[in-house]
Parts: structure tokens; C-alpha cells; sequence
């Protein structure tokens, strides 16, 4: 390993990077396949919303300068009429909630404040407002529906509202997976004396699916450098990122940064003052990027979350936000050395933030257990039982 840096140093030389890179194309999908891609320009509604003046009622529409109390039902409107008659002295039209107002009528009156008898509506109680949604109320032609975001199903919503059936988007960044490791076996195969299975590739490759970028598991390497070399190689050739997972560490067949090097990648920091995920490595190679992930699996998820996130809504044009709850920790987080910035997992619900067990990196099940992470900031102790936590959620 390199000079160990700090976190927000090495999260600092990320985000320079990513915003370094070159702008990316945009590409043109239907709603139907827009949710949790990257809008990358503005959209602007061709349509006033409402497009007519609507009742938000099931009631009675009155002209405007109506002022009697008993009136004679003229008419039935119902939500896609497009009534033309305008309603004379005295008279009313019963009316159903999105229907369009007919010609002069300027409020509803809702159903629950009329008796209705022989064709007459006779109002009992005074509204208090006028139960129309006017034209353009909520957005005008024009006027912008949505500015650059990552598209959430309300999203969807407003688009389709205001007639759009398409959205622009980010191309996600082509990602390839390389896991590492003579003892990695793929799931469903059987296991041999001192193997494993293979649950960081599978993992990766959900967590991109989540964020609706594609990632290429491309199989598994061994320890040796001729092969992990070619593998190197023909990822950097295929993809605009590369994670590997394994062999960044200090054992005697962590070949990757010098395999890496080899083949022409600038090692831009390996080694983060951060538990888990101390031998993070980060490198560069052309337009492609490589993170090289430990191999512990708790460590690749949060380093994916903590790294990988950032830098993939980054080359599409977005910061990224995690979303984080505050609550009250249930058990002490504490600790003895605070030389390095830590996520610790945990689960939080309602007010409280519970720690499942947790016994270190390669405890997939705490992971399992939890829906978050809270963060100790190097030269932290960490929190005593019954502080307030911010939760990272994932
Ligand atoms: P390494 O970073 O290669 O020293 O690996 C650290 C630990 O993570 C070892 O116990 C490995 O067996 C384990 N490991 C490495 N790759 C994977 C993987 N793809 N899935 C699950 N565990 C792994
Ligand atoms: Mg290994």
C-alpha cells in the first residue's frame, strides 16, 4: 500500500476526477423504462395543468354572481364532457370532481352540503372555498416540469401529467466486474476444501442494477499475474469502469496494483484511512477508471456506497445524496482506535438505531440485518448509547 489518505481526501480526488471526465451522451427512453435513470436536461410542459378549469368535487357548479340557495339541476357533467351551455339565473349542473366547468360557472359546491329534491339542489351549508382547480394552477405551459434529477416514480408521474411519454437521460457508464481469488467459487457450484463462494460479484452487480447502470460480471481470476494481467487488460479495453475485488491487501498473491500498473493504470491512491475498506485502491487508465475493492465483502459493499456511487451519478452529471435519517442508538458504537473514519451497519426504525451483531467485514449477515450505516469520523471514540446518530441508509 501507498501513504494511507484520509477519507475525505481520497472522496475529494474522486469527485475532481469524475467531474475531469468528458460530458456523456444522452439517450431517449420511454417512461416505462425512465425510473432511477439520471434526467439530464430540463423538461418543459407543453400543457397548462390542469388544461381546463376543473371541479375537485362531486357537487354542484354555480355561475359566478350566483346568489340564491334553491336551484333548478340543469345539467350532469362528468369527468371528459366538455360542456357548452352556460348556466343561467338561478340554475345549476350537478357536477363530478374532474370534470371540466361549464361556460360562467365559477365554483362547486360539494354534495355533502345540498339536499337535493325534484330536480332542485338547495345548499344547507356555506363553503369555504370554490373547489375548482383552475387551468394552469399547478403548471403553465412553459414552465419547467422537472429539472435534472434521478428520476423517482413520482417523476414518472408529473411527466406522463404533462403529456411527456419519453425522457432524456444519462447513458450509464459501462462498468465490468473482476473478482479475484483462487478460493472463489460462482454460486450453485460445488464447493472444494478452502473455497468460497463468489458473493461480491453478485453484489456489485445489484447494487449497479439499483442504481440502473449495467455491470458485466466477467468471471472470476486467480492470484497470478499472467492471468489477472489479461484480465486487467481486456476490461480497461471493454469498460469506463472496472471494479476488481481481492488481492489489494499486503498478502504475497495481491497482485492487482502491481498488475495494474503493468498494464499502463496510474494508481491515483491505494490505502483510506476508513474501516472497512483500508486497501481501497484507485487508478486511472485512459477514459476508464478502476477501483479496486477488498475483498471482504462487507468492506465492497460499503465501498461501493461510500466511492463507487458518488463517482457513477458523478459521470452522469449528478451529485450524489445519500439519504440519511437521524435516531437514537439503542447501544453504544464505541471504540478503542480512532485512527480511521468507520461505517459501522445498523438498522434503524421508527426512532430507534439498533446494532445488529456485528463481527467485522466479512459478516455478510450484519449487512443482511441492517439498513444503514453510521458514520464515526476519524479520532472519533464514537457515540454513546442514547446519542442522536445521523443513518446513511442504503
Ligand atoms: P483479499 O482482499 O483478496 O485478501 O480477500 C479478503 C477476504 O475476502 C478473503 O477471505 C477472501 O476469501 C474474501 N473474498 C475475496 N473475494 C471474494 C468474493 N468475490 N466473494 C466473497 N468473498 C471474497
Ligand atoms: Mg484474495
Amino acid at each position: 500500500m501507498r501513504d494511507i489518505i484520509g477519507l475525505e481526501e481520497a472522496l475529494g480526488i474522486v469527485r475532481a476526477e469524475a467531474r475531469a471526465g468528458t460530458a456523456r451522451p444522452s439517450i431517449t427512453v420511454a417512461l416505462a423504462d425512465a425510473l432511477g435513470r439520471v434526467l439530464t436536461r430540463e423538461v418543459i410542459s407543453p400543457i397548462d395543468s390542469p388544461p381546463f378549469d376543473k371541479s375537485a368535487m362531486d357537487g354542484f357548479a354555480l355561475a359566478a354572481g350566483e346568489g340564491s340557495t334553491e336551484l333548478r339541476i340543469r345539467d350532469t357533467l362528468a369527468a371528459g364532457g366538455a360542456p357548452v351551455r352556460a348556466l343561467g339565473a338561478g340554475e345549476c349542473a350537478r357536477i363530478m370532481t374532474g370534470a371540466m366547468l361549464p361556460p360562467g360557472a365559477d365554483r362547486v359546491v360539494r354534495k355533502e352540503y345540498v339536499v337535493e329534491r325534484d330536480g332542485i339542489a338547495r345548499i344547507t351549508r356555506p363553503e369555504t372555498g370554490d373547489n375548482v382547480v383552475r387551468r394552469g394552477a399547478n403548471l403553465k405551459r412553459g414552465q419547467a416540469v422537472l429539472r435534472p434529477r434521478v428520476l423517482a416514480a413520482q417523476d414518472i408521474g408529473i411527466l406522463a401529467a404533462s403529456g411527456i411519454s419519453e425522457a432524456v437521460v444519462a447513458v450509464p457508464p459501462s462498468t465490468g466486474i473482476v473478482c479475484t481469488g483462487p478460493e472463489i467459487r460462482a454460486p450453485g457450484e460445488p464447493l472444494g476444501p478452502g473455497q468460497i463462494y463468489d458473493s461480491n460479484g453478485p453484489q456489485l452487480a445489484a447494487q449497479l442494477a439499483a442504481m440502473h447502470c449495467p455491470g458485466l460480471q466477467r468471471g472470476t481470476v486467480p492470484d497470478e499475474p499472467m492471468p489477472l494481467g489479461r484480465a486487467i487488460a481486456a476490461a480497461l479495453d471493454e469498460h469506463e469502469l472496472v471494479l476488481f475485488t481481492g488481492g489489494v491487501s499486503e498478502g504475497d498473491f495481491d497482485y492487482v496494483p502491481r498488475c495494474l500498473e503493468e498494464q499502463g493504470a496510474r494508481i491515483i491512491f491505494h490505502g483510506v484511512a476508513v474501516k472497512p475498506g483500508k486497501p481501497t485502491l484507485f487508478a486511472r487508465r485512459g477514459r476508464s477508471w478502476v477501483f479496486g475493492l477488498p475483498g471482504n465483502p462487507v468492506s465492497t459493499f460499503v465501498i461501493f456506497e461510500v466511492f463507487v456511487k458518488p463517482i457513477l451519478y458523478r459521470m452522469m452529471g449528478r451529485a450524489y445524496e445519500p439519504l440519511a435519517v437521524s435516531g437514537t442508538l439503542t447501544r453504544a458504537l464505541l471504540r478503542r482506535r480512532t485512527e480511521r473514519a468507520a461505517f459501522v451497519p445498523v438498522r434503524v426504525s421508527g426512532d430507534r438505531v439498533e446494532r445488529p451483531e456485528y463481527h467485522g467485514s466479512a459478516h455478510l449477515q450484519a449487512l443482511a440485518e441492517a439498513n444503514g450505516l453510521v458514520y464515526i469520523p476519524s479520532g472519533s471514540e464514537g457515540h454513546p448509547e442514547g446519542s442522536r446518530v445521523d443513518v446513511r441508509l442504503f
